[in-house]
Order: structure tokens, then sequence, then C-alpha cells
């Protein structure tokens, strides 16, 4: 069976003021269908660059994206969503025309996306909030809307782009937690990029650890932390989580602490 995603020799430079600043080196990599796969590295190391090449909205110059064995380089996939690191949502569009903004853009009717929406709100714990904007919500509330904006699509690819970063450390476990919950088991894959190695050993079936000018990927690690609980605490508590965590620290540690 092909991979839900595989990126073969992603390579991408930018110009610069002395020719071309070459951002991605040589990406190779896959994620299975149901498998979490985390990218970590400091910032700048061309993480937002990568997730614009692998849903379309950017052409590498060289190399290739697939999608189920059906190479989509440079274009953009109906089976990839993807969540912005801003949160992004229109200010004066309601909560569930925010949600609904894909579907209508699909040319759906907007009852039926609304019809949709309130079912997302209720298994989101937010309904009766169909009316507010996004102005009236909570971090995590608005959080939570641009992930229901993405999942509305039924994407079979989720992208993350360091969507929890802003968040308070209770309400950041609290919605890693959910994902987990929502995502795990659905048969989906998703792909995240954070530059916090802890959300990635918690998150992650596999991390890719990345190093900055040029970003390339230094090391692939399996994680197992022993446990099917989805709860970011218990992971956490692993016997096993600290060693992945120091081995990750100890090839990024320096870059990151002088990024951050
Ligand atoms: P990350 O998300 O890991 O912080 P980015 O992909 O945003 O990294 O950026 C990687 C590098 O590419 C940075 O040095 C950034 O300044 C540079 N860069 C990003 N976008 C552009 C662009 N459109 N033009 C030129 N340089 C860019
Ligand atoms: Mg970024």
């Amino acid at each position: 069976m092909p991979y839900a995603l595989e990126a073969v020799s992603i390579t991408k430079s930018y110009p610069s003021d002395n020719g071309r600043n070459v951002v991605l080196r040589d990406m190779s990599f896959r994620a299975a269908k149901d498998e979490f796969v985390a990218f970590v590295g400091p910032s700048g190391c061309g993480k937002s660059t990568l997730f614009n090449i692998i849903t379309g909205l950017m052409a590498p110059d060289d190399g290739a994206i697939l999608v189920d064995g059906e190479e989509t380089t440079g274009r953009v996939s109906e089976k990839i969503g993807y969540v912005l690191q801003k949160d992004l949502l229109f200010p004066w569009r309601t909560v569930e025309d925010n949600i609904i903004l894909g579907l209508e853009i699909k040319g759906h009717s907007k009852r039926d996306a609304r019809a949709r929406a309130s079912e997302l709100l209720v298994e989101y714990k937010m309904a009766g909030y169909e009316k507010k904007l996004p102005g009236e919500l909570s971090g995590g509330m608005r959080q939570r809307v641009a992930l229901m904006r993405t999942m509305i699509t039924d994407p079979q690819i989720i992208l993350i782009d360091e969507s929890y970063k802003a968040l308070d450390y209770p309400l950041k476990i609290e919605l890693e937690g959910e994902l987990l919950d929502r995502v795990k088991g659905s048969g989906k894959t998703v792909i995240f990029i954070t530059h916090d190695i802890e959300e990635a050993v918690t998150m992650a079936d596999r991390v890719y650890v990345m190093k900055a000018r040029p970003g390339e990927i230094v090391e692939e690690i399996e994680i197992d932390l022993g446990t099917d609980s989805h709860s970011i605490p218990e992971r956490r508590m692993s016997p096993r989580f600290n060693e992945y965590y120091n081995r990750i620290w100890k090839r990024i540690g320096g870059a990151h602490a002088s990024a951050a």
C-alpha cells in the first residue's frame, strides 16, 4: 500500500542578496495512514516552507510530493487539510461561518454546511457558540474553531503548524489530548511541526529532527511510549519519555536554545 504522504528529495531555495539561499535540502520522508508524524527543529529551519510545499501552495525547486502514491507536486490536493500557524479566523464572520468556509468554497449549500458545523460544535463542546464572533472567544476556543474548519472538509491528511504555541500550558495539553482523542484510530494522518520537544514526544509516533541553514533531516526516531492513553500528562509520565526527550535535545539543543 502506498504511504498517505511521501516526499522525495525536496529541495527549496529563496532568492537572496548573494544568489540563492537554500532553505530545504534533500528532504525525504513519509507518513502512513493512522500515523502522527512530527517535525521538530529550531525556528527558521524551514518548517513552514516545508508545509507550503506539502500542501502544494508552493513548488519545490526539485523533488516530488506523493499523496496516496499519486504525485501532487506543486498542486493543491483535496486530501490535505492545513491548520495554519496563526488561527486566521475571519473576524467579521461568525463561528459557524468560519467553520463552513472550506465547504462554501467547494460549492456546498450554506444550509447543509451549517448543519454539519453544528454537529461539529457539539462534538467539540462548543454548542451555542454558532453566532459568536472570533473576537468573543478565548484562545483555546479559537483553536478549536480553526481545527473544525479543517476537519469539516474531512481531509485524509491533516497538517498542523505550531498551532498550540501561543496557548498557556494547561490549555495546550488539553487541546493536544483532544486531538489524539479525535484523530487517533480514525485512519487519518497527522503531520505537525513544532519547536517543542515535549509536544513531539508526547504526540507523535515518529519524529523527524531537523537542523537549520539549510533545513535538513538529521534523525528519524520511532516513538513508543508504551501506553495507549490519550492523556498528555499520562504519556508524559511514561518511563521512556525522558530518553526520547534527551535524544532529541542532544541533536538540536544548542541550536534551539540560541534561536529561541
Ligand atoms: P520555520 O517555519 O522553521 O521557522 P520558515 O520556513 O518560515 O521556517 O523559513 C525558513 C527560512 O526561509 C528562514 O530563514 C526565512 O527567513 C526564509 N524564508 C521564508 N520564506 C521566505 C520567502 N518567501 N522569501 C525569502 N526567504 C524566506
Ligand atoms: Mg514557521
